[in-house]
């Protein structure tokens, strides 16, 4: 097992290459040893799991591990990663994890570990990697096993939403939903039959976790093409909606084929939470517009700027106690109505929830974001050594500007009179990520310029120009 499958929010790898299927008996072990040395008392664990074919094995050895230390597990089976947390929300199991690589090619796989509701990360992930090199494992002093029940939650996650949506039933916002082949499937035809929605057309909603269509991470236009395609040759449709592989994050597409960042649409969360919550505190990731903070500010939220990373956005809600939060990746938390973790299918609801009670279709509701010249993340690879070493850089270079105004939470972002530019290290890839957005299209390239200067020692002029195009 590499050790880089330790990773900053989960455990993540290619299987036979990174990630051992034989090994995770043993990584299943420190999970549990982690979990009891928390929590001794632990005497349940919920698992679940994605659709790929390595997933079963994998719940074969963790089965085993857990109940060899003597602890009971209830495996929910296959399902989206918020039906895990839905399940740590309301059963008497507070703990738990899923295995998945969420939206990864089929290569992948890995796991997401809660504890008493929250997310298991960084440096609790560490933790687990010297538990689990080490052996020092928790041992069973009383040898007996724990036992093994199987309890299918996805009905209830099911009337669940429908009793909090009753005013969504029989609905007629005509959409393509594209499941993408992920566990999405497990739910949404079912969660449609149950609403009773019409002119739904979904695209495979069969569980196939080769992933024989498309990667399942419905950010990219790539990704969407079908959903553009079936938006163009069926004009009844209203709305294209795309579900990353475990569902923990949705993606929407315009009539028009404009497929909506998160940031935009969380605007438009925000600006009807913020009418139950006139001063409510949302919260959103580093690379959001500075087009979301003015609106934010305007609205009279108390707006809260954070790390990127699901499980960062959860640390920063429960600090500031508020009520939505999203990233620009399409992780949306909800927590004036619902639990706040990220749920990509209660966002679909909350989502049309808005679309019904304005009448208007989101090319029109996306307007109220205010026009800027920007970019979309461009990520670079690079080295992983270099990471650290490339932001720190472009860092010291912005320290030394005195017209610059420098948020430095998660690698830099330079406001300058002119623009914001980003740069951050990818907590999951051996990637850079950059973004920039100005008011004018000259004060777009000055700031890209700054950064193809500071970035000089590490990339050549030309390769950035390439990549810095819009
Ligand atoms: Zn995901």
């Amino acid at each position: 097992m590499k050790s880089s499958i330790f990773r900053e929010y989960d455990i993540r790898g290619i299987i036979g290459k990174e990630l051992d299927i034989n090994e995770t008996y043993d990584l299943a072990k420190a999970i549990v040893t982690y979990y009891k040395r928390q929590k001794p008392e632990l005497k349940d664990i919920t698992i679940a799991r994605d659709g790929r074919p390595h997933s079963e094995p994998i719940r074969d050895n963790i089965v085993k591990a857990i109940t060899d230390l003597g602890i009971n597990v209830t495996d929910i089976g296959i399902c989206p990663t918020p039906v895990l947390y839905f399940s740590l929300f309301n059963t008497d199991i507070t703990t738990g994890f899923i295995i998945t690589a969420s939206h990864n090619p089929k290569e992948y796989n890995g796991i997401k570990i809660c504890l008493d509701k929250k997310s298991v990360w960084g440096k609790q992930i560490q933790e687990i990697r010297r538990i689990y090199e080490e052996k020092d494992f928790y041992k069973n002093s009383s040898e007996k096993k724990g036992q093994v029940v199987s309890h299918n939650i996805i009905p209830e996650y099911i009337e669940y939403l429908a009793n909090h949506f009753e005013h969504l039933k029989n609905l007629d916002i005509p959409t393509v939903i594209d499941c993408g082949n992920g566990a999405g499937g497990t739910v949404i035809p079912d969660l449609i039959k149950k609403m009773n929605w019409k002119n739904i057309k979904l695209l495979f909603e069969e569980v196939d976790g080769n992933f024989p269509n498309h990667e399942a991470d419905p950010t990219t236009y790539k990704n969407m093409q079908d959903v553009t395609d079936t938006l163009k040759s069926d004009k009844n449709l209203q709305l294209g909606i795309g579900l990353d592989g475990d569902c923990d994050r949705m993606s929407p597409m315009t009539k028009s084929g404009y497929l909506v960042p998160g940031d935009q649409l969380l605007a438009l969360y925000a600006q009807k939470v913020l009418k139950d919550f006139p001063d409510a505190a949302i919260v959103f990731d580093i690379k959001a517009s500075s087009s979301l903070i003015e609106l934010l500010k305007k609205w009279g939220a108390k707006d809260c700027i954070c790390p990127s990373g699901h499980s960062l956005v959860k640390e920063a809600m429960l600090q500031n106690n508020a009520k939505l939060a999203g990233e620009l990746s399409c992780h949306f938390f909800f927590n004036d109505r619902y639990f706040g973790y990220d749920d990509g299918i209660y966002a679909i609801l909350r989502l049309f929830e808005i679309l019904k009670e304005t009448g208007k279709d989101l090319d029109e509701l996306v307007k109220v974001f205010p026009y800027k010249y920007r970019s979309p993340e461009i990520r670079i690879e690079c080295e992983e050594s270099d990471k650290i070493k490339i932001v720190d850089h472009v860092k010291s270079v912005f320290a030394t500007k005195d017209d610059s105004d420098l948020i430095t939470i998660d690698g830099i972002r330079a406001q300058m009179k002119y623009g914001w530019g980003l740069v951050r290290a990818s907590n999951t890839q051996a990637v850079i990520c950059f973004r920039f957005e100005s008011d004018t299209a000259d004060g777009l390239q000055h700031i890209k310029n700054d950064f193809i200067s500071a970035l000089k020692p590490f990339f050549n002029k030309k390769t950035l120009d390439k990549q810095f195009v819009i």
